[in-house]
């Protein structure tokens, strides 16, 4: 048999994994990508005012030393290391991030009501754990749980959170001491005690850069969009109408996109498909000609009435994301075909976006606004609802059977970060390099 042939279809975090991988066997895939431009979810752009603006904010923090030095390695060392500051807006209140831990300067009457349920909660007897709800009145009590984070919730992952599992949580959500909550209310400066602490950016570029070294390690074919699989004969169509074969195949497209263009897929595995849920995000990105905007890199919004999550400032991360003594805003403002499907134009959300920055007080009267655009994210963050688990399984099941290797965030269908993302794709390559083998 000649040498086999590997194809890897997308040129994200985890597309690059799987390649880098590959590359250390000296194997170098053909890579397709359905985009004109590489990196998927962590490319870059630099509009006409000479703002750059990831596809969502970026940043790294991942802790695994093998991968820093991957990434380091991919800017030439060039990449800066900030400490980060990270708060919250609620109804004219900005409190530090986390809230549980820092509920200074709130009204008198909410932070008695956090303070008494929450030790309330704690001599109850223990909850039963069916959902995210659950996990939360038994972590901060009743009053915290619904003035804050099922609010957000409903914000970014436009479900209850007795409909989401907590199988995604993780380090994400801090559960706090009675001591440490107290501490929090009584002083200003509580410790620092996010999952994050310092974060990691390419000085110049964008997050994008992280990928720099890794292009060559493929046979790269952008404006490739991959519409059929055939798992008997391994043939993959195009819709430019190239064709292409493949012994070993590793793909980052997202389960709902992938699963219905094998040939023959199952109904119950085109069923499950259906049932997965994850969010759309349309992101507005702002040039301001001022960069004193906030003091946070990033703040989370609580408030129904506030039509953005979340707000990034891309020109705390690099210098270089602004032209001199200017700054940007990126807001999130998120929806799901599940849950609160988006209609209209991403630019729709520019106007609503502006007023709701004017109402909190981050812009101002005089401020002037550089440039402004709006980008749609179609898959942006997987919703944990009770239906994901199965769904998931099923499908990664008849995946493994037609010997598709999956990877990467749409492709394990989780809550995967860059550094994660790009060891899925490591993991997926092992799979091909395994299934190679037996194949010989
Ligand atoms: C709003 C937001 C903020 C985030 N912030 C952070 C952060 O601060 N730090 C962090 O570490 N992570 C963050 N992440 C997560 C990070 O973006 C992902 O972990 C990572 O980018 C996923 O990489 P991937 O390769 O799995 O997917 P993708 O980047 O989506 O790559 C999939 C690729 O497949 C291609 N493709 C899809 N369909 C086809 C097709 N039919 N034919 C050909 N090609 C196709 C796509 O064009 C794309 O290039 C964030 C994510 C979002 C949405």
């Amino acid at each position: 048999m000649s040498n086999p042939s590997f194809v890897v279809i997308g040129s994200g975090m985890a597309a690059f994994g799987a390649a880098y991988r590959l590359h250390s066997e000296g194997i170098s895939p053909v890579m397709f990508d359905k985009n004109s431009y590489h990196g998927g979810h962590t490319t870059s752009f630099k509009n006409e005012g000479g703002f750059i603006f990831d596809m969502g904010p970026h940043i790294s923090y991942t802790k695994d030393p093998r991968i820093q030095e991957i990434f380091a390695d991919s800017v030439d060392q060039k990449y800066e290391t900030i400490q980060i500051y990270l708060n919250n807006y609620w109804r004219g209140h900005w409190p530090q991030h986390p809230a549980q831990l820092h509920l200074h300067g709130l009204p008198h009457d909410i932070v008695v009501k956090v303070i008494s349920d929450f030790v309330e909660e704690k001599n109850a007897p223990e909850r039963t754990v069916r959902n995210y709800a659950d996990w939360l009145y038994a972590s901060f009590g009743k009053t915290f749980s619904e003035t804050f984070p099922m609010q957000y919730t409903k914000k970014y992952h436009l479900t209850a959170a007795e409909n989401l599992s907590t199988d995604w949580l993780g380090p994400r959500i801090y559960r706090p001491s009675l001591e440490e909550v107290l501490l929090g209310a009584l002083s200003p400066t509580a410790p620092h005690v996010h999952y994050v602490t310092n974060f990691r950016y390419p000085t110049a570029g964008g997050f994008v850069r992280y990928l720099t070294k890794f292009v060559p390690l493929g046979n790269l074919k952008l404006g490739h969009e991959l519409t059929a699989i055939d798992p008997n004969s391994h043939e993959l169509s195009f819709a430019n109408g190239v064709t292409a074969r493949y012994d070993q195949l590793v793909s980052s497209v997202p389960l709902p996109e992938l699963i219905p263009m094998i040939k023959g897929a199952p109904s119950d595995v085109v069923d499950a498909t259906r049932r997965l849920a994850c969010s759309t995000c349309v992101l507005v990105n702002l040039g301001i000609n001022r960069e004193d905007i906030s003091k946070a890199h990033m703040t989370y919004f609580y408030d129904e009435d506030m039509c953005f999550a979340r707000l990034g400032f891309p020109h705390m991360l690099s210098t270089q994301n602004a032209p001199p003594g200017m700054g940007s805003i990126q807001a999130e403002v998120y929806f799901s075909s599940k849950y609160k499907p988006f209609t209209g134009k991403p630019e729709d959300w520019i106007e609503p976006v502006i007023r709701d920055l004017r109402r909190c007080g981050l812009l101002r009267d005089e401020d002037q606004i550089m440039t402004k655009e709006a980008r749609l994210l179609k898959y942006a963050n997987i919703i944990f609802d009770l239906e994901r688990a199965e769904a998931v399984k099923t499908v990664h099941a008849y995946l493994d059977d037609i010997g598709i290797s999956y990877c990467g965030r749409y492709g394990e269908w989780g809550y995967l970060w860059t550094d994660e993302s790009f060891k899925s794709g490591e993991k997926a390559a092992e799979r091909a390099l395994s299934g190679a083998l037996t194949q010989r």
